[in-house]
């Protein structure tokens, strides 16, 4: 019933590390061309585009920062020139901190707005003319952004934005074919996560499965959305975060 992602060709913005990464590297194995950008940390960067080698998929890794225009146009350009055409698109590129509100710099508060939301208008518009009927915009979303999480008011409103964003271009983009969802993970713990025991223990008991989510786990729910199974959900999220 449903067909196979391969010959897909897809965009993730952070793709270097983390989850980013583990979303590049299902993609390659399902047999998706991949552009795949990162922001300044170059030895990841490299790391990844040696594990799609040895995947053998066709892929492109190069420095963007989705916070810049010109970066995300030169982005879609690779894209256009590498790929075509665009059938997947991940924004998966955030920053966050932990800063108590009164004290929340607007240097700040923007950096990480820049970051996980303006970036997603960036990244999805530049992106927009080579996409078509079929194509699928995944948003990287958190948990936060329905629970709400003090000292990070900065970080769960960009994530709260790409809700509405999602729910507004599922509208808008719907009739010409092209889907926008959200995934927002729990807790996952990635290799620069570096939880104490004490809060890990309490993390864990929060979740209904009991454990902590892998990157790995985002990377299925992001397979499905890009995915023909999902081909009659937009405008959704999707929550990754064991039944916290
Ligand atoms: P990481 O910090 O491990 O990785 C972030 C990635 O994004 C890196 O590849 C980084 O590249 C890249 N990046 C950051 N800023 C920019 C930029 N301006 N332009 C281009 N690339 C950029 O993040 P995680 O893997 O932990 O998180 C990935 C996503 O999942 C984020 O959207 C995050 O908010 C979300 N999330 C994560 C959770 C978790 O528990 N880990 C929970 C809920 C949501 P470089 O290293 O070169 O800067």
């Amino acid at each position: 019933m449903t067909a196979p992602l391969t010959g897909k060709k897809a965009v993730v913005t952070g793709g270097s590390r983390g989850i980013g990464r583990a979303i590049t590297l299902a993609l390659a194995r399902s047999g998706v061309q991949i552009v795949a950008c990162y922001r300044r940390d170059a030895a990841a960067a490299e790391t990844l585009a040696q594990e799609l080698k040895e995947i053998g998929a066709d892929h492109q890794v190069l420095q963007a920062d989705v916070t810049v225009a010109e970066d995300t146009e030169r982005l879609a350009d690779e894209c256009r020139a590498r790929l075509g055409s665009v059938d997947i698109l991940v924004h998966n590129a955030a920053a966050i901190s932990h800063v108590p509100f009164a004290e929340l710099s607007y240097e700040e508060w923007r950096r990480v707005l820049d970051t996980s939301l303006t970036a997603a208008y960036l990244t999805i518009q530049r992106t927009l003319p080579l996409m078509s009927a079929g194509s699928s915009v995944i948003a990287i979303g958190s948990r936060a952004a329905l629970a709400g999480i003090a000292m990070r008011a900065h970080y769960t409103a960009a994530k709260a934005g790409l809700v509405g964003l999602a729910r507004s271009l599922c509208r808008e983009l719907g009739p010409e074919g092209i889907r926008v969802n959200v995934v927002a993970p729990g807790v996952i713990e990635t290799p620069d996560l570096r939880i104490p025991p004490e809060v890990r223990d309490r993390y864990e008991r929060m979740t209904a499965l009991g454990r902590l989510g892998e990157p790995e786990d985002v990377a299925a729910a992001v397979l499905f959305l890009a995915g023909d199974a999902s081909r009659y959900i937009s405008g959704e999220t999707l929550h990754v975060d064991g039944g916290i």
